[in-house]
């Protein structure tokens, strides 16, 4: 096995004195593609922001390339790893193209501005993410699903070796969402780019994700393959109902609620 890219280390994490996870252990290896899946308030959310370094763990709680994330440069890890949050709001009226340009920041000394290379990585990371069309808009004037599709392709301009997102999908229509899938897809796969993201759809973590980690009240309930951790037991126990569970051919799952069986 390779050195993991990220670690953690039997991290509890708490915002005030109530710990929300706890301990915490997850070994990521260059190259994969995780998803992290559980219910609302399971901790999805808190273990990404640590895993992007939003969120500071404790002291060799959190490795990056065998290295404490607190030893880091900063400019340097800000390069290496791209968080992408589930909400986004802008105080200031920056245009669509000027967010895209931002994910070039970390390669930027102070007082140098943007070169060609960086306007044509942005302009391409546009194109992918079909942006380009109001690129000259506001960022608070498009829709929510289209801010999405923005700051995801801001993060891919960043050119990082771990792309973490929270949600990415959870705003888009059926189309952007395995459009957006499929571009990480893409990265990962031709540029080794790792990839760790939470979701709410199963069916679509079941397809694309090669390994996910289920959540349960700040806990690993479970962490393999999908096939492994999807398990119509797994998820009746975390998610508190009953569900029919097809097993498609490609290994992926349909889940449908036992709508009967919900309290
Ligand atoms: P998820 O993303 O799985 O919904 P979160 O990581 O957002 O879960 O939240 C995990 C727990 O941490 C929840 O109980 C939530 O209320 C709590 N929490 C999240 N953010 C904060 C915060 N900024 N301050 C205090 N508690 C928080
Ligand atoms: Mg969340």
């Amino acid at each position: 096995m390779n050195q993991p890219i990220i670690k953690i280390c039997d991290t509890t994490f708490s915002y005030d004195q109530k710990p929300v996870l706890h301990s915490i252990s997850m070994d990521v290896q260059p190259g994969e593609f995780v998803g992290v899946i559980g219910p609302n308030g399971s901790g999805k959310s808190t273990i990404l922001k640590l895993l992007g370094g939003v969120l500071s763990a404790g002291p060799g709680n959190l490795l990056f390339k065998g290295v404490d994330y607190l030893n880091q440069n900063r400019k340097h890890l800000a390069r290496s790893i791209t968080w992408v949050p589930q909400e986004h709001s802008m105080a200031f009226p920056f245009k669509v193209s000027e967010i895209v340009l931002m994910g070039r920041h970390p390669y930027l000394s102070a007082f140098t501005f943007e070169g060609e290379e960086d306007i044509e990585i942005a302009h391409s990371a546009m194109e992918r993410t079909q942006t380009l069309q109001f690129a000259q808009r506001g960022f608070n004037e498009i829709s929510g699903g289209e801010k999405q599709r923005v700051v995801i392709a801001g993060a891919i301009a960043q050119e990082p070796e771990v792309m973490i997102l929270d949600e990415p999908t959870s705003a888009l229509d059926i189309k952007y969402q395995i459009q957006i899938l499929n571009i990480l897809k893409q990265l990962n796969e031709n540029k080794n780019m790792t990839v760790v993201l939470a979701m709410h759809d199963l069916h679509l973590a079941s397809k694309f994700c090669r390994r996910l980690v289920l959540l349960n009240e700040g806990e690993v309930f479970q962490d393999g393959a999908p096939e492994e951790v999807l398990q119509k037991d797994h998820i009746e126990k975390v998610y508190d109902i009953r569900i029919h569970l097809v097993r498609n051919q490609d290994g992926s799952v349909m889940i449908s609620p036992d709508t009967l069986c919900i309290q």
